[in-house]
């Protein structure tokens, strides 16, 4: 059998070396547009950054390594320009010329490209995007060139920041602009808030809510025009607005797209006999809102080209792609942030109804060295108590507490459920009550009513029908309270409780960490 992969980074090399541990016998070609097969695409923005400094580390395997480790023919700077899938045959530009080749199964692993924004000047030789290894050795050596740039980055997604924090640590004075109303835009606007904190902190500028308009090329460097009529002089843009599927090769193949992604079954089957697809350019459907859309993250390429793999040679018994959760995570400065399930955009879509909670607890024991807030947001069903979405940012511990979290939700366990959870627990590392643990008792309290919430929207209506009684600690109540609101710490309310006895109340309530269990 000939097995032959289209695209030799994330899913696509990780189809081919699990076809390959399946089956000794088989025929594995790996064709590859760029000059790089298995290079470490999530790295890029660190060796602009200097992090990384070796960049032939980001090259994680190369054509000879895979052939000794794993017997596969890996060819780069073969481009796959049309499909016959009636003929099983591909068209292929190589080095030599144009070539046709055969496929007894083929797998698609192409991958998304930068979305290009149709505005005037967008192909200025200034504008750099971060896709290939290519793209980050460019931004590498121009940023070396010269440290007192000023550079412009379109875009603050994950990966936008990521190329935002990396350029300002080499000196560049950078500008981040981001159409949406919030960096991040998946992120709730709450945990989005600390994240702009930390890029002001950093010295990044940032203009949201309003898009580039034009590029003016100018002879030192360009000009950024933002529809506000701002205009940000730079010598260096980097585009970051997003990406779509890269399967424009596939037009009159037959496969079916769905706006541009391919369309597949939960083995990763395409529309087309023998033909599979994985990755960046396939249409998932979420595991929490049934939304169908492409999921541009490592983890979830690297599982399907595998279970791929698994469909090819042992069909029958393969484990189905699991619908993915949108786990993802990013570093900004000393600030992590982490997202998993639906947001409360996706889930007003979906018309799933949920409960927000919000948690402001410690990273770790509040009287080991170091101990700072980190903020959480739970989305839960009222109707059955299903963990549908959570997302943190704090100092540390984020991933931990996202990926506890992500698990939950894949087993399908309730708020209540997180309450037994047995986490790991040490002062450095956590609390007896983990933020997790707290998240499934203030959730509980919320579902079975003992608590009732009012949230920050609500507070006109809040304050023109109650008493706004503030019970933070006076440290909490100095640094800013609501205008009218009755202060009493929680720690003098018993003593005081005749102040408000026949009020209705709406509490402001302590958000520092439970009190130490003297363990
Ligand atoms: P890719 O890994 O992009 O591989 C596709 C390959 O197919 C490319 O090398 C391309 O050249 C090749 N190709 C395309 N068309 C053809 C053709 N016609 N013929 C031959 N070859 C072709 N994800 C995370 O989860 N966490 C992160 O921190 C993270 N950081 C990222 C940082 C950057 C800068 C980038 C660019 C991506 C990052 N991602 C991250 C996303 C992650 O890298 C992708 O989701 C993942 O690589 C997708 O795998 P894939 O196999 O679908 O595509």
């Amino acid at each position: 059998m000939r097995i032959v992969v289209v695209g030799g980074v994330a899913g696509g090399m990780s189809c081919a070396a699990r076809a390959r541990r399946l089956d000794e016998s088989a025929e594995i070609i790996v064709l590859e547009r760029g000059r790089h097969v298995s290079f470490a695409n999530c790295g890029l923005p660190y060796y602009v950054g200097g992090e990384i400094t070796d960049s032939a580390s980001l090259l994680v395997q190369t054509p000879q390594s895979l052939r000794a480790a794993l017997n596969l023919d890996v060819r780069t700077n073969h481009e796959v320009v049309a499909i016959d899938t009636a003929r099983r045959t591909l068209s292929v530009h190589t080095p030599d010329g144009p070539t046709e080749l055969g496929y007894d199964a083929l797998v698609l692993s192409p991958g998304a490209t930068p979305v290009r924004p149709p505005i005037a000047g967008i192909d200025s030789a200034r504008v750099h995007t971060v896709r290939s290894v290519e793209d980050a050795l460019a931004l590498r050596e121009r940023v070396l060139a010269g440290p007192a740039d000023r550079a412009v980055v379109l875009g603050a997604g994950f990966i936008g920041l990521e190329v935002a924090e990396a350029l300002a640590g080499q000196g560049l004075g950078v500008t981040v602009v981001e159409l949406a109303e919030h960096v991040l835009p998946p992120l709730e606007r709450e945990i989005a808030f600390h994240v702009t904190g930390e890029l002001h902190r950093l010295g990044i500028a940032l203009h949201t809510g309003v898009a580039a308009t034009a590029i003016e090329p100018g002879e030192r460097n360009d000009v950024v025009r933002l529809a506000d009529g701002t205009a940000l002089p730079a010598e260096l843009v980097v585009l970051s607005v997003g990406v779509r599927p890269d399967t424009d090769f596939l037009t009159g193949s037959g496969i079916v797209l769905e706006r541009g992604a391919i369309v597949v079954d939960e083995h990763g089957r395409t529309s087309e006999p023998s033909v599979w697809a994985v990755g960046d350019a396939v249409t998932s459907v979420h595991a929490v809102t049934q939304a169908r859309r492409p999921v541009a993250l490592a983890g979830p390429a690297n599982r399907a080209g595998r279970l791929v793999a698994d469909d090819i040679v042992r069909p029958g018994s393969a484990r189905p792609i699991t619908q993915p959760l949108g786990t993802a995570i990013v570093r900004v400065g000393e600030v992590t942030a982490a997202m998993t399930g639906g947001n409360r955009a996706e889930l007003d879509r979906s018309g799933l109804p949920y409960t927000t909670l919000h948690l402001h607890p410690n990273q770790h024991a509040g009287y080991f060295p170091g101990a700072r807030q980190l903020h959480l947001v739970l989305q839960v069903s009222p109707t059955d108590g299903r963990v549908l979405g959570a997302q943190a940012v704090g100092p540390d511990g984020i991933d931990k507490r996202i990926d506890v979290l992500a698990t939950a939700i894949r087993a399908g366990l309730t708020v209540g459920d997180l309450i037994d959870l047995d986490l790991c627990y040490a002062p450095p590392y956590g609390q007896a009550k983990d933020a997790v643990n707290l998240a499934g008792m203030v959730g509980s309290n919320v579902l079975d009513g003992t608590l009732r919430l009012w949230y920050a929207e609500q507070v006109r209506e809040v304050v023109d029908s109650a008493l706004v009684l503030d019970v933070r600690t006076p440290a909490e109540i100095a640094s800013g309270t609501l205008p009218g609101a009755l202060t009493i710490p929680h720690t003098e309310l018993r003593g005081r409780i005749s102040e408000v006895r026949d009020e209705v109340i709406a509490c402001l309530l302590y958000t520092s960490p439970s009190p130490r269990d003297g363990l």
